[in-house]
């Protein structure tokens, strides 16, 4: 069948599409119903089936291979390498589920996990799906205010988390910044679980701090049985940044998610069971949900977990994994590529890599120079995907599963099939049909399954933040901008929101402001995003200090400019840490007061900062362009 022919099907048939993908998982009752859409914008998928995401990634394997490696498990931080059959996976997962169960966690309670790349944050997500109990990872990147935040808004029952993570050789502390943003928090869990790897003390506060490995000996052999879900039970939240301050907890499903995992890896990523996959993202972002945990486990793939640097011991390390495990399908973020790309390319050479059939990359812009040296470095389809936490698997690429249709360099592709995606001018929100007409990328409901059934807790939010920012229609905007060529092709071309990309991490400007607001000699602060030839972007901060005139000392501002970062690494983290942060006396501003974020932006990138018939004070965006080049 011809793509075009299958993304047909699945807009005028999406029930028999769907259907069909359904069988590709196991099911205790199979749907009654395959989507109901009677409450738009909120799709429900897969109506009165039953099944579970633990069942379908680990279980349903054990018969014909329970033998095969499902989890490894790789740490060039530590020096420890693990291989887990999906029968000793099924082992820890009983486990550690029984683990919950005894701190009292239950179908529909929360569990916090702030994990860094280990076993034991794998074991804990799939023990939470067996269990029914809706896990929300945090990032371990992320520090004391940003956890604090998610924990007040998640209400978990328990949270596991670890002694310490570890990044290029240093010894990243959890449990003080873990123990920190429970203090910060209104909502305190009752239960915390800690897995200990030696790498750092831990202060255990009695009654409420449980160490993984003595409640582990406790359940060694315990037996846990798959809770049966509803399809529409909630599996998981995950926060993630806009434009306020405030994180929003993405909500998803427990059917249509899995259903969609199933689909792409067939459609998208071309699996086959018995083989190994290996996503080098984070399991505290969504591609690590979907494509390091879920998404390989569920095709019967392997999945490689992998804790360290790219270019550590040295820059062939990731091929070396690939060579070693021979590796089938790599999925990695057009940042990690460029890191690469500045290393020796004998690195690549050194190494069989026969077993890889395609690279995908994701989170954020792929440049044409960095689409074309990894192809041809590789001599694999590079397939870049975009799409976004909201969506939980790709909106646009190419389904080479399907149909190797050609890759076009600086487009993710064509829309997936379930996905409706237009173009809507930003302001009329007129449907824009014409080639490389610049306008909102949106997606008309009802949304595929696997996408964000809501926001956590506040269903007004969801339908106010997405699906009432263009006027006169009821559509979810991306906020990304975007064009699609005479061919069909997509093309990004940055957000249309206060959201930055660094290194395909999504960061609210929002949140980096309030942090170095907090500081005591900041009156005003702008932090917008600029692009960066290694990061993609990077966040910029513009701030007036309360006393400027003791700014003069050009110690002074120094300080007060490590203060500044400081702070940032130490409520949010250092991936939120601005790259450089700049001294101005006014910020440029409407007359109504608003500040003039996408003027700002273009002057740091030296472009025509455009109508500024509004602005209040010319000479701000003079200040803006003197200091940012400094
Ligand atoms: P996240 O929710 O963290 O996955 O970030 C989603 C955002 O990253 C999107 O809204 C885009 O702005 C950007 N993004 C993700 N993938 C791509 C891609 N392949 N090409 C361009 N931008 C992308």
């Amino acid at each position: 069948m011809s793509y075009a022919e299958f993304y047909r099907r699945s807009i005028e048939q999406p029930e028999a599409f769907w259907a069909e993908q359904a069988r590709l998982i196991d099911w205790q009752y199979p749907p009654e119903r395959i989507c109901d859409d009677s409450r738009p914008p909120f799709t429900r998928w897969f109506m009165g089936g039953t099944t579970n995401l633990c069942h379908n990634a680990v279980d349903r394997h054990l018969k014909e291979r329970g033998g095969q490696p499902a989890l490894i498990h790789v740490s060039t931080e530590t020096g420890s390498e693990t291989v887990y059959t999906f029968a000793q996976l099924h082992r820890e997962v009983q486990r550690t589920a029984a683990m919950l169960k005894a701190l009292e966690v239950a179908k529909g309670d929360r569990v916090l996990i702030y994990m860094p790349m280990i076993p034991e944050a794998v074991f804990a997500m799939l023990a939470c799906a067996r269990i029914g109990a809706i896990h929300s990872v945090v990032f371990g990147g992320f520090a004391s205010v940003s956890l604090a935040s998610r924990i007040e808004d998640a209400t978990p029952k328990a949270v596991v988390s670890a002694d310490a993570g570890s990044r290029g050789g240093k010894v990243v502390p959890y449990k003080p910044l873990l123990d920190e943003a429970i203090r910060l928090s209104r909502h305190k869990p009752s239960a915390v679980l800690l897995a200990d790897r030696g790498l750092a003390a831990m202060d255990m506060v009695a009654g409420r701090d449980h160490a993984w490995r003595a409640l582990a000996e406790e359940h060694a052999q315990a037996e846990v049985p798959c809770e049966w879900l509803q399809a529409t039970d909630i599996s998981y939240t995950i926060y993630t940044s806009g434009t306020t301050g405030r994180p929003k907890g993405v909500q998803r499903d427990v059917g249509g998610y899995a259903v969609s995992l199933a689909a792409s890896m067939k459609h998208i990523f071309q699996a086959r069971a018995g083989e190994t996959y290996f996503s080098t993202s984070d399991i505290g972002w969504v591609v690590g949900h979907s494509y390091i945990v879920y998404g390989p486990l569920i095709a019967g793939m392997a999945t490689l977990l992998y804790e360290g640097l790219p270019v550590r011991p040295d820059a062939g390390i990731w091929w070396s994994l690939v060579e070693k495990y021979r590796v089938t399908a790599m999925f990695s973020a057009p940042t990690a590529v460029r890191v690469l790309k500045k290393q020796d390319p004998a690195y690549l050479k050194k190494h069989d890599l026969s077993s890889l059939r395609a690279l995908f990359l994701a989170g954020e812009p792929l440049d044409e120079p960095t689409g074309r040296w990894i192809t041809e470095a590789l001599g694999v389809p590079v397939i870049d995907n975009y799409w976004q936490t909201e969506s939980g698997w790709p909106i646009l690429t190419i389904a080479g599963g399907v149909e190797p249709k050609a890759t076009k360099f600086g487009s993710p592709g064509i829309p997936m099939y379930g996905y409706k995606v237009k173009i809507l001018h930003e302001s009329t929100g007129q449907e824009l049909t014409g080639p490389n007409e610049k306008g909102v990328v949106v997606i008309e409901g009802p949304t595929p399954p696997g996408f964000m059934q809501t926001v956590w807790g506040d269903d007004e939010r969801f339908v106010n933040t997405y699906w009432k920012s263009v006027p006169g229609r009821m559509v979810y905007s991306t906020f990304d901008w975007g064009i699609r060529d005479e061919g069909g092709y997509y093309y990004i071309l940055g957000r249309t929101d206060d959201v930055i990309n660094v290194a395909g991490h999504r960061l609210g400007t929002r949140e980096i402001e309030e942090s170095i607001a907090s500081h005591p000699n900041v009156a005003e602060v702008a932090v917008v995003g600029v692009a960066d030839a290694l990061k993609g972007q990077v966040a910029m901060a513009f701030v007036v200090a309360r006393d400027a005139a003791a700014l003069d000392d050009p110690a002074a501002r120094l300080r007060l400019e490590g203060e500044i970062m400081k702070r940032v690494d130490e409520q949010l983290g250092s991936v939120a840490r601005p790259a450089r942060v700049r001294f101005v006396t006014l910020l440029p501003k409407t007359r109504s007061g608003k500040l003039l974020r996408r003027a700002i932006q273009a002057v740091c990138e030296g472009r025509d900062p455009g109508d500024l018939t509004t602005i209040e004070d010319p000479t701000a965006l003079q200040q803006i362009k003197d200091v940012a080049s400094q």
